[in-house]
């Protein structure tokens, strides 16, 4: 049965009298040109491995088993497993394995070295954690296509002097060029979400843009900029755990800088935060 609207949906849900798990941030999508409009954003084609994050009762897997080479779909619902075999039963292509995906290790070599394509309607209680996984992550990615927050989405393309500018806007897009391709309101699932969504690209830069001789100094000190967004970044660094430089040691970095030594994290770009990572790190 062709999933992706309310009427089939509610005939699965029925069948199997699945009960919606709020702690599992279960939305399922039942809306077609929602759907297509995710698989021609994520370019998803015969040669690719995607993975999905989250398959529900199979609605989106269709539509990718449809249109690539492989997919493979972690769930952690495992009343969802019974339901998920049936409504793929018609595709070869698909494995689904039951696991919480920020726990499981994804094997590299079920795409002999090609860059996978992750594709998702998220949970969104973990958006953040599992996005940051995937970017951290050995695994080659391509890009990541995913629905999310509204404000989510909003806060992984901003940049400085916006609200919302913070940690996730840089730690984004250090990794990758983020584009949102569409606005979703609630009326597209079931059961409604009380936010609003967007589905934004994630496209991963190939060689990243920003080199710094410390990825890890570059994370702690974005983190620490915007742990107290009101303080200075002096202030911010200086209190920050597992940080050991003086308030003098970043006045001196900030004015190679040609910065205020009062200026506040919110004020630097990405590129700024790099030549304050690689400073602090000689
Ligand atoms: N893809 C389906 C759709 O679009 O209709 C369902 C999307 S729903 C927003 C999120 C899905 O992620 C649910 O099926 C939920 O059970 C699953 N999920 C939640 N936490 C998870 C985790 N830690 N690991 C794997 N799947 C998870």
């Amino acid at each position: 049965m062709k999933l992706g609207n309310p009427k089939n949906t509610i005939e699965v849900i029925q069948k199997y009298d699945f009960d919606f798990q709020k702690k599992f941030g279960q939305n399922f999508l039942i809306d077609e040109r929602v759907l297509e409009k995710i698989i021609s954003a994520a370019e998803v084609n015969k040669d690719d491995f995607v993975l999905e994050i989250g398959p529900g009762i199979g609605t989106m897997t269709q539509y990718l088993a449809e249109n690539a080479r492989e997919v493979m779909a972690v769930e952690i619902d495992k009343n969802l497993i019974p339901i998920l075999s049936d409504t793929l039963s018609a595709y070869d292509n698909v494995s689904i394995l039951n696991a919480d995906i920020l726990k499981v290790e994804i094997v590299e070599e079920k795409n002999g070295g090609k860059p996978a394509k992750v594709v998702a309607n998220l949970p969104y209680y973990i958006t953040t954690p599992i996005i940051m996984g995937l970017f951290e992550s050995h695994v080659p990615i391509d890009s990541i296509t995913v629905m999310v927050q509204k404000e989510v989405a909003d806060r992984m393309q901003s940049g400085p002097g916006t609200k919302d500018y913070g940690a996730l806007s840089l730690a984004v897009q250090y990794y990758a060029e983020p584009y949102v391709v569409a606005n979703v309101p609630p009326n597209c699932f079931m059961p409604r979400p009380k936010v609003g969504s967007a589905v934004i690209r994630l496209t991963k830069y190939k060689d990243a843009p920003i080199k710094v001789t410390n990825e890890k100094l570059l994370f702690q000190l974005i983190r620490a900029s915007f742990n107290q967004r009101r303080k200075t970044l002096q202030n911010g660094i200086k209190n920050f755990g597992g940080l050991n430089f003086s308030k003098e040691q970043v006045a001196q970095a900030l004015e190679e800088m040609e910065l205020p030594a009062s200026v506040r994290g919110e004020a630097l770009t990405l590129e700024q935060f790099a030549q304050l990572s690689n400073i602090l790190d000689r």
